[in-house]
C-alpha cells in the first residue's frame, strides 16, 4: 500500500517557513513582499480562487491585494492598472486570475506583466525546454517536483512520464523534470500503449483532466504517482486523473484528489513570491 503524500500538510509546513522569512525580511529589507491580483468579472470559480491566494498571502504576513474590476473593463483599462503594478516598487508579484473575459486579448495581458513581477511564471517558461534564469517557474509543475522530493525519492536517472501536453501543467512539468535530470517521457491524446509505457515509468504525473485515466494496473510497484487533474466522478465528487484505491495498492507514494497537489499549488505561488521579492530586494 502506498505511503499518501499529503500536500495539505506539505503545504501548511511550508507557509510556517515562509512566515518566519517574510518576518526576518521584513526587518532586514524594510518591507514585506507584496502579491496582487487582479480579477476581471465574477466567475464563482474564479472568486473562490483568488481569495484563497489572498489569504494564503496573509497568512505569512505579506502585502496582498485583489484588485477587482467588472466585466466591462477594456483591455486598455486592464492593461493601465497592470502598468501602474509593475511601476510600483512595493509590489512583487502580479497575478491575473485566467480566464479574463472573451473580449480582452489574454496573451497580451500575460506579456503586459513585468516579467521580474509574473509569479504565475508564464515568462520563466518561455522559450522551450528551459526555465530561464531568474525567472520563476510556474506554480503546479513547481508543487509537482515538490511533492515528489518530500518522498525523499531521487528524481535523477529515473523515467518520468508526463501523461498529458497541456501548456500550464503537462509541458512545464516536462520541462522541470529534465532539469532535475529526469529521463522524460510525454504522453498526450494520440500516445499507444499508454499502458506499456506507464508501466516502465519510476514516477507518473497525471495532468489530463479524465477521471480514472491512469488504472492500477499501469502503475509499476513501488512508483510515485502524482494526480494533478480535478474532475468530478460519477458520484459527483472530486477525483483525479488516477484510480486512486488501484494504483495506491501498488504505488510507493501517491498524491490524492483533493488535498494532493492543490493545496501545493497555491503554496508555490506565495513562495514564487517571495522568491520574486528575494531578486528584487538583492538587486
Ligand atoms: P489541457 O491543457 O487541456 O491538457 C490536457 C492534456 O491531456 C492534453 O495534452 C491532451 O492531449 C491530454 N489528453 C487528453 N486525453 C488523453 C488521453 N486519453 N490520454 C492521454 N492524454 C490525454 O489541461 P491542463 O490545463 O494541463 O489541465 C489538466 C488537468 O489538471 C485538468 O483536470 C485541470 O483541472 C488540472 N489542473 C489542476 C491544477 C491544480 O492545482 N491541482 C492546476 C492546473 C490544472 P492532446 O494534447 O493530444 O489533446
Amino acid at each position: 500500500m502506498a505511503q499518501i503524500i499529503d500536500g495539505k500538510a506539505i503545504a501548511a509546513g511550508l507557509y510556517a517557513e515562509m512566515a518566519a522569512k517574510v518576518e526576518e525580511y521584513g526587518n532586514t529589507y524594510g518591507r514585506r513582499p507584496g502579491l496582487y491580483v487582479i480579477i476581471v468579472g465574477e466567475d464563482p470559480a474564479s472568486q473562490v480562487y483568488v481569495r484563497n491566494k489572498e489569504i494564503a498571502a496573509k497568512k505569512v504576513g505579506m502585502v496582498s491585494e485583489v484588485i477587482r474590476m467588472p466585466e466591462s473593463t477594456t483591455q486598455q483599462e486592464l492593461l493601465d492598472v497592470i502598468a501602474k503594478l509593475n511601476a510600483d516598487n512595493t509590489v512583487d508579484g502580479i497575478l491575473v486570475q485566467l480566464p479574463v473575459p472573451k473580449h480582452i486579448d489574454k496573451d497580451a495581458v500575460i506579456a503586459a506583466v513585468d516579467p521580474h513581477k509574473d509569479v504565475d511564471g508564464f515568462f520563466g517558461m518561455k522559450g522551450g525546454f528551459t526555465v530561464k534564469k531568474g525567472y520563476v517557474a510556474p506554480c503546479t509543475p513547481r508543487a509537482c517536483i515538490h511533492l515528489i522530493k518530500t518522498t525523499g525519492t531521487e528524481i535523477e536517472g529515473k523515467h518520468a512520464l508526463v501523461v498529458g501536453r497541456g501548456e500550464l501543467v503537462g509541458k512545464p512539468v516536462a520541462t522541470l523534470l529534465l532539469n532535475e535530470n529526469a529521463t522524460v517521457t510525454i504522453a498526450h491524446s494520440r500516445t499507444r500503449n499508454l499502458k506499456e509505457i506507464a508501466l516502465t515509468a519510476d514516477i507518473i504525473i497525471a495532468a489530463v483532466g479524465r477521471a480514472h485515466l491512469i488504472t492500477g494496473d499501469m502503475v509499476k510497484p513501488g512508483a510515485v504517482v502524482i494526480d494533478v487533474g480535478i474532475n468530478r466522478g460519477e458520484d459527483g465528487k472530486l477525483c483525479g486523473d488516477v484510480d486512486f484505491a488501484a494504483a495506491a495498492d501498488r504505488a510507493g507514494y501517491i498524491t490524492p484528489v483533493p488535498g494532493g497537489v492543490g493545496p501545493m499549488t497555491i503554496a508555490m505561488l506565495i513562495q514564487n513570491t517571495l522568491d520574486c521579492y528575494l531578486a528584487r530586494v538583492n538587486k
